[in-house]
């Protein structure tokens, strides 16, 4: 699945999605269409597909972005830094720990224990990141994940923001694991995704993308505090 939002006359960004059998999870692949390099957001575990459009269309990859440290978003690291070793792997600070750690990561808990290579970047909240000539500014989004970070991307039409498992479509992301927490997820979300312009785009890591002003209306888990 692909589509380009309009950065300037010249050139747009290329999102590319592709999604993982196993969790239903969204990978995604970023590129400004003047560039011949990328980053890949969340490889999970379709990595050929995600190996086959760059090495097909001779794209270098940038970075390696993690929004959290869980096995549907990381699995895909280790294939990943072993073909492209330069590229860095970036991950919250405070999910780190997850990318070695099968039992945190949830790997051991689904019968596979799913090791990533070590983080070469750690972001924190309001973190400015640039690769493959795209700015991104970092929010911490804790409550799924206490290390989740969601990426802010300004510089389209409309802006766009790289969620991860914060706010799905009409709902939210898990908050039963023991490291979760409703009550900050509920925050992040109110305060970090909420204050963004409505028409901003809204990249989920599983199922449809949405909007922000969609879910301030529609959203039956989190609603904006004066809603
Ligand atoms: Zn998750």
């Amino acid at each position: 699945m692909q589509s380009q939002l309009t950065i300037n006359e010249q050139f747009s960004l290329e999102i590319t999605i592709v999604v993982s059998e196993m969790f239903g999870q969204n990978a995604y692949i970023l590129r400004r269409t003047d560039q011949d390099r990328c980053i890949v957001v969340d490889p999970g575990f379709e990595i050929q597909q995600i190996v086959d459009y760059l090495e097909g269309n001779a794209y270098q990859l940038d970075a390696i972005f993690n929004t959290h440290g869980h096995i549907d978003h990381i699995a895909g690291n280790k294939p990943l830094k072993t073909l492209y070793p330069s590229s860095p792997l970036i991950i919250g600070a405070r999910d780190a720990h997850k990318l070695s750690d099968p039992e945190a990561n949830l790997s051991l808990g689904y019968g596979m224990e799913v090791i990533s290579p070590v983080a070469d970047i750690t972001v924190e909240d309001g973190e400015l990141i640039r690769f493959a000539e795209l700015a991104f500014e970092t929010r911490l989004t804790p409550g799924h994940s206490p290390g989740h970070v969601v990426w802010l991307f300004r510089d389209t039409e409309i802006p766009l923001v790289i969620n991860g498992d914060v706010l799905f479509k009409e709902s939210v992301g898990r908050t039963d694991f023991p490291d979760g927490s409703f009550k900050q997820l509920e925050k992040a979300i109110r305060e970090q995704l909420y204050t963004l312009p409505d028409e901003t785009l809204v990249l989920t890591g599983h199922g449809n993308s949405t909007t922000i002003g969609h879910e301030k209306q529609h959203n039956p888990f989190v609603q904006p505090v004066n809603a």
